[in-house]
């Protein structure tokens, strides 16, 4: 067993812990206020070749493994989560279902352009009848001689509105009473697709949160993604590897908020001392730093698995739910370990809890994630 980071993680690791730090975090705080989303970072990391990182060198990708695309991810929210989801949905919502079962012409059309920042990638699945129940989808595709024509609507879509293209699920048809749903490539600047773009949420306000409404959306039947009827499985077989990123958020997240709270504790003096001369707040920073140490070490071997080729959907679902929740709780103690001053927007901590929250929520909620691994324990 080797716990060290491979050469090249190294130095993925210590070329974006650079970036994250030199150029994302400064504007977190303007980008939270402003919602701006942030187009010139993404442009860098593009120049970069970060934002095809896991994919393959044929389609403009960089070949790297998933554990480099979890550092990146955590180190990105580290500095901006709206940064850091952006980025984790391009790759393992919106370009991966393209690599995994898109054809060779698909993924040179489609997968090509994201690798490359040209497009960001999405993933059309939450309906407003349809979460949790992933299945619930009412959204249709009917055959018109050779096109699909689709109805429906999608909601709260990461990156939509730079899209270019993505793959959304469908209901192709009925098959012994149940509904066969596919997954269909859709264009977004099809007729009759509409990106609305005007949420109020509560944090990752730089981040593209859109609602998809089709109306009689025409696409060629060469769209189909993957197999006729296979969509649901294939968009769940998505999200195992979409979990990863979302854990690696969770830890950047978590570590973000410790690192202030450590800093901050060092500098308050009360009764004389500072905060970590009191021994329960040594012992609140330990016990972050713990949870923070613990996440990392699941999200890494979460990856390690999916590299391998080795089941991970338990691993992912765990490391998930245990990061979002740690995440939440590490911000939480940061903003007591600031006291008032945790509570004002000018010093970070409070923004770390708004965006964790979403981490609990998306890709699963923690109901859901404990779902998935009391189906895979066996229960
Ligand atoms: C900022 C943001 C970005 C997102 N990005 C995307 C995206 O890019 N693509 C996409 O397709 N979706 C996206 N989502 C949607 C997200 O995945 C869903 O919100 C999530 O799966 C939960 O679905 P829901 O909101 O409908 O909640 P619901 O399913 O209505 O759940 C409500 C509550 O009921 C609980 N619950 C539901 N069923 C059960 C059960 N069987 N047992 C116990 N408890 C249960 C849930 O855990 C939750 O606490 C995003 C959401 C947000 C907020």
């Amino acid at each position: 067993m080797n716990f060290d980071l491979t050469q090249e993680q190294q130095m993925i690791k210590k070329t974006i812990k650079e970036f994250a730090d030199e150029v994302v975090a400064p504007g977190a705080v303007d980008r939270d206020r402003s919602k701006e989303f942030p187009a010139d970072i993404f442009k860098q990391l593009s120049d970069m070749g970060m934002m095809g990182l896991p994919f393959d060198e044929k389609y403009g990708g960089a070949g790297a493994d998933t554990t480099s695309f979890a550092i990146v991810t955590e180190e990105l929210s580290r500095a901006c989560a709206s940064t850091g989801i952006t980025y984790s949905a391009h790759i393992s919502l919106g370009g991966a279902p393209l690599n995994l079962f898109g054809t060779e012409q698909q993924k040179q059309r489609y997968l090509t352009p994201i690798c490359k920042g040209e497009s960001f990638g999405a993933f059309g699945l939450t309906e407003p009848n349809a979460g949790s129940d992933a299945g619930g989808t009412q959204t249709r595709a009917t055959e018109d001689g050779d096109d699909w024509v689709i109805n429906g609507s999608k909601v709260y879509i990461t990156n939509a509105s730079y899209a270019n293209h993505l793959a959304l699920t469908a209901i192709t048809g009925m098959e012994g009473g149940k509904k066969e749903i596919s997954a269909i490539i859709v264009p977004t600047d099809a007729e009759g697709f509409t990106i609305i773009d005007n949420y109020e949420k509560m944090g990752l306000n730089a981040s593209n949160t859109t609602e998809l409404v089709l109306d009689n959306v025409r696409v060629p039947k060469e769209n189909l993604l993957g197999k006729r009827g296979q969509g649901f499985k294939q968009f769940m077989a998505t999200l195992d590897g979409g979990r990863i990123g979302i854990a690696a958020m969770g830890v950047g997240i978590a570590q973000a908020a410790f690192d202030r709270a450590l800093r901050y504790s060092k500098e308050r003096k009360q009764f004389g001392k500072t905060l970590s001369e009191f021994q329960i707040t040594q012992f609140k920073l330990a016990d972050m730093a713990m949870k923070i140490e613990l996440a990392r070490n699941m999200v890494y071997k979460a990856a390690w698995l999916k590299d391998q080729g080795r089941p991970f959907t338990k691993e992912a679902s765990m490391a998930k739910l245990y990061a979002s929740e740690i995440s939440m709780e590490v911000a939480d103690e940061a903003i007591q370990i600031h006291g008032g001053y945790g509570y004002m927007k000018e010093y970070e901590v409070e923004r770390y809890m708004r965006d964790a929250k979403l981490l609990e929520i998306g890709e699963g909620t923690s109901e859901i994630q404990r779902m998935v691994i009391a189906r895979q324990i066996g229960c």
